[in-house]
């Protein structure tokens, strides 16, 4: 079989990492390494597409272009700066690429790769929050086959049997609860980043690790799971589930449940999508139920979450809303790991900016391309700063 061409978008993240290092102990031959991409971090980047053989890779800052040329000096990769340079990696011949930006940012190179109808694995959720529609049409009319890479939509992916839609009554996604799973509202007030970041069983980025302290993280997947797998929100429940085991399940007419279950280690799923439609050997723990004993589930808290609600609202009210959501979000989460605001500002914000969108009408246009999208999310930024800076005074 010939090798499998990927590119990693966000390469120097915990997912694009966790991608690279299963390509890197893939047999020799499974995998050539077409791009890689990355912020800024110039040193990160190098590194890895020297160890991976990378044709190419981008930085998104411009200005960090000269020192990639330099850390890269007299090796056989090409490299470019700027935003153009990330579209440029996403449009280059791989067959499967890893969509793994943080954030809004990541939605043009995703929808290259989309538009060229590569095999995209999907982690990017704010770009599926933010223009699921337009994502989801994009990739039917190019053949693209999206794979669900976050834990929760990988585990429904394998567990959701399309040919007996009519016989599935919902999907449950799992939800660790965070690292403030049983903080009172009053210990939330007084949270620091620290605390919140600190959580308690997965390494990840930090905007993800303050997500799932608030719930935000599920609340965005409640809404990439409507996407991805064409429910209403109403289809989608949550529940928390502190071992984080069980990633997700879905629910027949007949009273059966589908689960999928693994140790909480983000390669399992990203090895799913890296050797789909086949499986590959992973170094991650194998889960031992006898040493676990026992598995912990309780509904969500909606006063001490409310975000889960919030992005039901968002999803129902479609159009622009998700946009404004998730932008918003994206704002409050950059505020509050400045030291800017509180933990419960977080979604306050996110609640206000939403609110105010719909009023004011941005929410309620439906975004008619990819611009569009960024248009609203641009309004949606002005909003929450805007609150954030009112609150300060
Ligand atoms: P991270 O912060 O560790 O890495 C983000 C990557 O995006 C880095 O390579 C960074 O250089 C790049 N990046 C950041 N801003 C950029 C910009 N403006 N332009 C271009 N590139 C930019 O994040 P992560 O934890 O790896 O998460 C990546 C995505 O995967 C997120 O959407 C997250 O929600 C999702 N996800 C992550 C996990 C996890 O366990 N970490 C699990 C499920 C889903
Ligand atoms: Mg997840």
């Amino acid at each position: 079989m010939s090798a499998r061409k990927v590119t990693v978008l966000g390469a120097t993240g915990s997912v694009g990492r966790a991608t690279l290092d299963l390509v890197m102990r893939a047999p020799g031959g499974a995998f050539e390494v077409i791009a890689l991409t990355a912020n800024s971090n110039v040193e990160g980047l190098a590194q890895l597409a020297v160890q991976t053989g990378a044709r190419f890779c981008a930085v998104a800052d411009p200005g960090a272009g000269v020192a990639l040329k330099a850390a890269l000096e007299g090796r056989d990769v090409a490299c470019g700066a700027g935003p153009e340079a990330v579209l440029e990696a996403a449009r280059m011949n791989a067959d499967w690429v890893m969509a793994a930006i943080v954030g809004v940012a990541g939605l043009l190179p995703t929808v290259e790769a989309v538009r060229r109808g590569a095999t995209v694995a999907f982690a990017n959720k704010e770009a599926l929050v933010c223009a699921g529609e337009l994502l989801i049409q994009a990739a039917q009319e190019s053949g693209t086959q999206l794979l669900p890479v976050d834990s929760e939509h990988n585990a429904i992916f394998q567990t959701f049997d399309d040919s007996q839609r009519a016989r599935i009554r919902r999907i449950i996604l799992t939800a660790s609860g965070g690292s403030l799973r049983t903080a009172s509202l009053e210990v939330m007030g007084q949270d620091s980043v620290a605390q919140a970041v600190a959580h308690p069983v997965w390494s990840m980025g930090a905007k993800i690790s303050v997500d799932r302290a608030t719930m935000m993280n599920k609340g965005l997947e409640i809404i990439e799971a409507c996407h991805l797998f064409a429910l209403p929100q109403s289809d989608v429940d949550i529940l928390v589930h502190p071992e984080s085991v069980v990633h997700g399940l879905v629910e027949y007419t007949d009273g059966g449940l589908l689960a999928q279950l693994g140790a909480p280690d983000m390669r399992t799923p990203i090895a799913h999508v890296l050797a789909w439609p086949d499986r590959i050997d992973t170094p991650v723990e194998r889960l031992d139920l006898t040493k676990l004993g026992k598995l912990t589930f309780e509904a969500p808290d909606p006063v001490r979450f409310p975000a889960l609600d919030l992005a039901r609202a968002a999803f129902e009210a479609g159009k622009g809303a998700p946009a404004i959501f998730n932008a918003a979000n994206e704002v409050a989460v950059e505020a509050f790991l400045n030291g800017q605001i509180g933990f419960l500002d977080i979604t306050t914000c996110v609640a206000e900016s939403l609110e105010r969108g719909i009023v004011t009408g941005i929410a309620v246009e439906q975004p008619a391309d990819f611009d569009a999208v960024l248009e609203v999310d641009g309004e949606g930024r002005r909003l929450a700063r805007h609150i954030i800076a009112e609150r300060a005074h």
